[in-house]
């Protein structure tokens, strides 16, 4: 059977993750937990999600269906936060004989939810029409994610990462967390590239710890499960009560569209686009870094580094009008928030200088108003000055936000590693 769930929690405290880590170790009561739970992310634009917009689904073999489903609904109803007014729970449940029939259109509606801002009746109707069991709580919101969490469990396609979470005793929920800085340093230091995101060293800020109230303690991102595992085994921290290993969408741009035209973009949605640069970068209030992208067809969207992506807009401002650049991130309000940029070709800027004089090797200098160059040294004259390529102080190649600022689903470009381009990742 398998079991998807979303939307426990609330801004002031719970995580989804940290009921399947609860599930995982009590359901075995019931049965065996096949393979790892699953923590997908899902589109990142929908405004009402309550923090990254995760729903996390279970696998178990079962005799005692009937009991599994009367005690998940148990755990939710005593552990969700209900009382909180963007807290919508839902839970879905897809029996071993049900998988078979169910499987394709799942796994339609998992990318779905990714790409696409979905209504709760399209999780009913769906739910209804594969004779499924489900809950939904009050708005039923979570009916959506929990849905598409089955869809992922059920799908074993998609590309994939792993996370490692800790969580903490419930008595300090709430509090500042106890963790040993430099053990998460080094942590970075000794798996890295092979884990990500633990911390960022250009804005030196650790990444893997929340501030959030919820029960995480902290999460180790990489790219298969004995990594996460290995590269958490030296960390110090206060004690941790439980822990688990998911598998997920993170880090895959999976939210992704590619269109080849800009025509095709629209709000609440993501994309890769291509096109050329249509102004020079410029800076608003806010230190949020914005330039208009333009495709041969004569469309245009606005693309911003927001002040919180911090250096990585020292990289956009050396964007000139004429760059051919690919660009990914998501679209609201008809502005495209950069998560990475390619430089597919760069246009050369040229400066006009005063000729260097052919024996002395030196800068000449004007010999007044249309008098032409002279060299002070050995007075040989020039007549005009020479147009020099200036160094764009920038290579063709993908660049990215730094760990600070990534979303959960956008793919560091530690992952790009065998492209055939150049690839500078942010760390
Ligand atoms: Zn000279």
């Amino acid at each position: 059977m398998i079991i998807g769930i979303d939307d426990t929690d609330s801004r002031e405290g719970m995580c989804t993750t940290y009921l399947g880590a609860i599930l995982i170790e009590e359901l075995t009561v019931y049965g065996s937990i096949r393979g790892y739970p699953i923590l997908v992310r899902l589109n990142p634009t929908i405004p009402y999600k309550t923090r990254g917009n995760a729903a996390i689904a279970i696998q178990i073999d079962t005799k005692y269906p009937d009991k599994v489903i009367e005690y998940v609904i148990s755990k939710i109803e005593s552990l969700a936060e209900m009382q909180s007014e963007k807290t919508n729970p839902g839970v879905v449940f897809v029996h071993d004989r049900e998988y078979n029939k169910s499987k394709s259109a799942l796994k339609d509606f998992f990318y779905d939810t990714v790409h696409n801002v979905m209504a709760i009746e399209n999780a009913k109707n769906l739910i209804s029409k594969l004779g499924l069991i489900a809950k939904g709580y009050k708005k039923e919101r979570g009916l959506i994610g929990a849905l598409a969490a089955t869809g992922a469990m059920l799908d074993s396609e998609w590309d994939s990462t792993y996370e490692y979470l800790t969580y903490r005793k419930k008595e300090k929920w709430g509090l500042s967390r106890v963790v040993d800085e430099n053990s998460i340093y080094k942590s970075d230091l000794d798996f890295y590239p092979d884990t990500w995101d633990t911390v960022d060293w250009e804005n030196y800020v650790i990444v893997c710890v929340p501030k959030s109230p919820d029960p995480v303690l902290y999460g180790i991102r990489g790219k298969d499960d004995h990594t996460v595992k290995s590269a958490t085994e030296d960390i110090k921290s206060e004690t941790v009560e439980r822990s688990a290993v998911y598998k997920t969408n993170q880090g895959t741009d999976m939210h992704l569209i590619n269109v080849s035209s800009i025509k095709e973009v629209t709000d609440m949605q993501s994309y890769i686009v291509q096109g050329t640069v249509k102004n020079h970068p410029y800076t608003i209030e806010g230190g949020h870094t914005i330039f208009t992208l333009g495709d041969n067809s004569g469309n245009t969207i606005d693309c911003a580094a927001y002040e919180p992506t911090k250096n990585f807009r020292y990289l956009v401002r050396k964007l000139k009008t004429g760059d051919n650049i690919t660009v990914y991130g998501s679209v609201k309000n008809q502005t495209l928030n950069i998560e990475k940029f390619k430089i597919n070709r760069l246009v050369p800027i040229y400066e006009t200088r005063n000729p260097t004089c052919p024996i002395c090797n030196k800068r000449m200098k004007s010999a007044g108003k249309n008098q032409g160059f002279k060299c002070r040294k050995c007075k040989t004259k020039a007549g005009s000055s020479v147009l020099v390529e200036i160094d764009r102080e920038i290579e063709t190649g993908l660049y990215e936000v730094p760990p600070s600022a990534r979303r959960h689903l956008a793919k560091p470009l530690v992952r790009f590693m065998s492209s055939n381009y150049n690839i500078f990742p942010s760390r």
